[in-house]
């Protein structure tokens, strides 16, 4: 089942249009990469999907033409965005900055039991947890913005660059929590990622990006044996 549909996306920002015609698909469960050098359109084409840029073409998310919504409308949908640069609520606890990403859910119960998930996948967090997120190193911000994601209980998660400016032990942490949360939980990604081995870790498929359009396609296998890939992404 298809739960997230790209057809033919453009975005712009004013008279700048910067998306050209965007297509790819994620199914329910799975993992979509999108690769590209800087300045290409990722963060923008996941800025599409969240509704926070001028779009055109079609977006449908779990059926519905979502194409235009707004952010909290689609966030309402079960869309959680974790941003490039992470944007932690600095000046609340590691646990409010949780709290508050569970704040449009009713389910106590739940809620509870996505607490203690999050704390498992990120045990640094646990340690932290009455710590102002403002005081956490880099890795801990990463770690609380996408636990903050999480107890959103959304089913699909756009991760912007998550292992940016982490050391690659940390980096490899971060991976491993989203990997779980991919294979225990059920939830379904599109990640951007500059350290395309760290996303082919956690994707099924890809696309890669060219200044706004798609210059490549295909399975994890297609792409990672391919020799511009490996010679742009992969360190040859
Ligand atoms: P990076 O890895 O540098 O974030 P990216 O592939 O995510 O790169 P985008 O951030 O989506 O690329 O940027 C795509 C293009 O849109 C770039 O040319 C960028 O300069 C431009 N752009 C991004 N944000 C804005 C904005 N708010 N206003 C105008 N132009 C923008």
């Amino acid at each position: 089942m298809t739960l997230l549909e790209l057809e033919d996306v453009t975005a712009s920002y004013g008279h700048a249009q910067v998306l050209h015609g965007i297509s790819f698909r994620v199914g329910e469960n799975a993992a979509a990469g999108i690769l590209g050098a800087n300045g290409a359109g990722k963060t923008t084409t996941l800025r599409a999907i969240s509704g926070m840029v001028a779009t055109g073409g079609k977006i449908t998310y779990d059926g519905r033409d979502i194409t235009g919504y707004r952010p909290d409308k689609v966030a309402a949908l079960g869309i959680a965005h974790v941003p490039e640069g992470r944007g932690t609520l600095g000046d609340l606890s590691v646990r409010d900055n949780l709290r508050v990403g569970a704040y449009l859910r009713k389910d106590r119960k739940g809620v509870a039991a996505d607490l203690d998930l999050c704390l498992d996948l990120f045990p640094n967090l646990r340690e932290r947890i009455g710590s102002n997120a403002s005081a956490l190193s880099g890795g801990e911000q990463q770690m609380l913005a996408i636990a903050r994601a999480i107890m959103a209980k959304p089913r699909l998660i756009l991760l912007d660059e998550a292992s940016l400016g982490l050391a690659p032990s940390t980096a490899q942490r971060v991976y491993q929590a989203i990997r779980r949360l991919r294979s225990e939980q059920g939830v379904a990604m599109v990640v951007v990622e500059q350290n395309a081995m760290l996303a082919f870790s956690v994707v099924d498929h890809a696309i890669v990006l060219e200044t706004g359009k798609t210059s490549l396609s295909g399975s994890r296998d297609e792409l990672m044996g391919l020799d511009e890939v490996r010679r742009a992404y992969l360190g040859g």
